[in-house]
């Protein structure tokens, strides 16, 4: 196995969660399971497991489909339907089976399911009458045998082009990686690359390249699997690592995740991270493995080679200091940096850190001076006007505090301030002036925050870690009420739950609902519900909200029609599609959604009924906005 090597040196210092070695002791079972998509050919992914993804890891591989709709999608072992699911959302038309190891094998995107599935999917939707469905399916009901076709390949739900998304799940719905189960479809000998790393100051004192923050490095490549980089960069304190990675694979374009990463300094292990399993509901906790504020701005994934506060994912080993990197003296530390991709190519990186412990920066850099401020962790940093040597102050109510300047580069003064000794309403440096809109500062756990018309209810889930709350509201745009809660580059967990009472009273009647809004002014619906006067909704992401009106209905349609199917285009171009509902005779007729195309069309469970009588079809939005269309066929 190719991690085993790997896994003893991690034992070392810490011993490994058991939940692999308990659910196989022997090793992945690696003839178990046939390939699902041309079994026994060379294959293509399009994707891996634990790819970093918003919101989650990658739950399985991504099985190239050559750009192809209706591939034979063949069940890898004996087994059942366990779960099925016809949606046109997330995952798309699935298929779960279990098998006799216990195991699951999950298969999304389908165009369709086989013949006796598809027979049994429409009785369950028109016994329920909905167009969505996720249902669990009792043992014996669609009994499968290896290498069955059960669905052909697609491209359903949140697919971005066809393929086939498989996944290896056990009982508890702990995604496991396919890669470690022994397909030959897929070959894979090329190492993986390092893109680029980050350092960032893990408290007050801290300093990369004698600076406070967060601070990014390029990567040179020397030889196949070997990275470096050149210059020395100096360090003081506490200090956490990330990294920038990306894997290939033989003869395709695509670029995939990379599963286990080593941290060593000196020699010795400061963190390791293996991801070859995680519960599915731990999904989320992604936000914080990776820099957020990164991959908001920039869209692009630097993982943490420590492990944050909140993060409860635990495929880490790390040091007495969650993987943080200590440095305390003068002296020169080699870090080393392995990645490995499931198929144990690796590569590794290697860099010096200066220890430096004096504050006498003189350094040059390119510098722009912004009056802004950041916070990192409980610390705040606002620079002064170019020049400017005197100290910093604070205003806290009714108090004025004086900081002394942290440091200066290029005649710019940097002040650092801890957040924990309170929470300043503004602050003036030179001609450089902030205000800050600090509410209070907000530790996990339940809480509630009255703020005038607007009220904050957080949960036991809902913070990572403390929370510095700033609220902005009743700024109008374009004659709609907004109101921000920091902004969109803090992680939340959890829901936060709001309640709105706009100042520019609008009802229920009028539409109006919540929606995400970005600095380009353009419009997400996020949703909420009305009690009385006020919109209530719980926040999935922080940042700046618009109490906005909708009274577009979608537009329907029609396309074509035979005795067996009609179909139709829907779209709704504020608050999008929530319900469609189509009758025939006042019967329910299955509507299939497909929203990339925005299609919609009619199956019937009964392959003898045909299309005869009065149609009706009703499309509604989330405002509650409807359109209906009706045809005598
Ligand atoms: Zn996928």
């Amino acid at each position: 196995m190719k991690f085993v090597k790997l896994i003893q040196t991690a034992l070392l210092f810490m011993c490994l969660s058991n939940i692999l070695m308990a659910q196989f002791p022997n090793g992945y079972p690696k003839n178990y399971f046939m390939f699902p998509i041309n079994p026994g050919q060379r294959n293509y992914l399009a994707a891996n497991m634990g790819e970093l993804r918003p919101n989650h890891f990658h739950g399985g591989m991504d099985i190239k489909t050559g750009g192809q709709i209706g591939l034979p999608v063949h069940a890898c072992a004996d087994g059942y339907v366990s779960r099925l699911r016809v949606s046109t959302n997330g995952y798309g038309n699935t298929l779960y089976i279990t098998h006799p190891n216990g195991l699951v094998t999950v298969y999304a995107h389908l165009d369709r399911f086989n013949a006796s599935i598809t027979a049994y999917s429409l009785e369950q939707l028109y016994a329920l009458e909905q167009t969505d469905i996720d249902i669990l399916i009792p043992e014996n009901t669609l009994p499968i045998k290896k290498g069955e076709i059960i669905a052909k390949s697609g491209n359903t739900g949140g697919s971005s082009g066809p393929h086939l998304h498989f996944e290896i799940r056990d009982k508890k719905e702990n995604v496991l990686n396919p890669a470690l189960f022994g397909f030959t479809e897929i070959e894979d000998n090329i190492k993986p690359t390092f893109d680029k790393i980050a350092i960032r100051t893990m408290d007050i004192d801290s300093r990369v390249n004698e600076t406070f923050g967060r601070e990014e490095f390029s990567v040179t490549y020397l030889s196949p699997g070997k990275f470096s980089i050149p210059q020395t960069i100096t360090a003081k304190g506490l200090l956490g690592l990330e990294i920038r990675v990306h894997d290939k694979m033989n003869e395709t374009h695509n670029v995939y995740g990379v599963n286990c990463i080593e941290l060593k300094v000196d020699g010795k292990e400061v963190f390791y991270h293996n991801l070859e399993t995680y519960a599915f509901d731990e999904n989320r906790y992604i936000n914080v493995h990776i820099d957020y504020e990164t991959y908001i701005l920039k869209r692009q994934y630097f993982q943490k080679c420590y492990v944050a506060d909140g993060n409860n994912l635990n495929f880490y080993l790390m040091n007495a200091l969650n993987g943080k990197i200590s440095i305390t003296d003068s002296s020169t530390h080699i870090v080393d940096v392995r990645i490995y991709d499931s198929n144990g190519n690796a590569s590794s990186l290697t860099f010096k850190l200066k220890g430096k412990q004096d504050q006498n920066p003189k350094l040059t850099k390119i510098y722009t001076p912004k009056p802004d401020f950041d916070i990192y962790e409980n610390t705040l940093k606002i620079n002064g006007s170019l020049g400017y040597t005197e100290n910093a102050t604070l205003f806290l109510q009714q108090k004025k505090v004086s900081i002394p300047m942290a440091y200066s580069i290029n005649n710019i003064p940097t002040y650092l301030y801890d957040l924990r000794k309170g929470l300043p309403d503004s602050s003036s440096a030179g001609t450089f002036k902030s205000v800050y809109d600090f509410v209070d500062m907000v530790v996990p756990g339940k809480r509630r925050i009255p703020l005038g018309n607007l009220t904050l209810l957080f949960t036991d889930t809902t913070l990572f870690d403390t929370l510095y709350l700033r609220v902005k509201k009743n700024i109008v745009l374009n004659g709609e009420e907004t109101f921000e809660i920091n902004n969109p580059t803090v992680p939340i967990y959890g829901p936060i739950g709001v309640t709105f009472c706009p100042q520019n009273y609008v009802n229920k009647n009028e539409r109006c609902y919540l929606y995400s809004i970005n600095n380009s002014l353009s419009k997400k619906y996020a949703g909420g519900n009305w009690t009385q006067d006020s919109l209530i909704h719980n926040l999935s992401y922080l940042g700046k909200y618009i109490v906005s009106k909708d009274s577009t209905p979608p537009v329907i349609t029609y396309k074509s029609n035979t005795t067996k199917r009609i179909n139709f285009t829907i779209f709704d171009k504020e608050s999008g599609i929530d319900t469609i509902r189509a009758t025939l005779n006042g019967d329910w007729v299955m509507m299939y959604y497909e929203h990339k195309s925005r299609l919609i069309w009619s199956a019937f469970k009964d392959s003898t009924q045909v299309l005869k009588g009065d149609f009706v079809l009703e499309v509604t939005d989330n405002s509650g906005n409807k359109s209906v269309y009706k045809k005598t066929l």
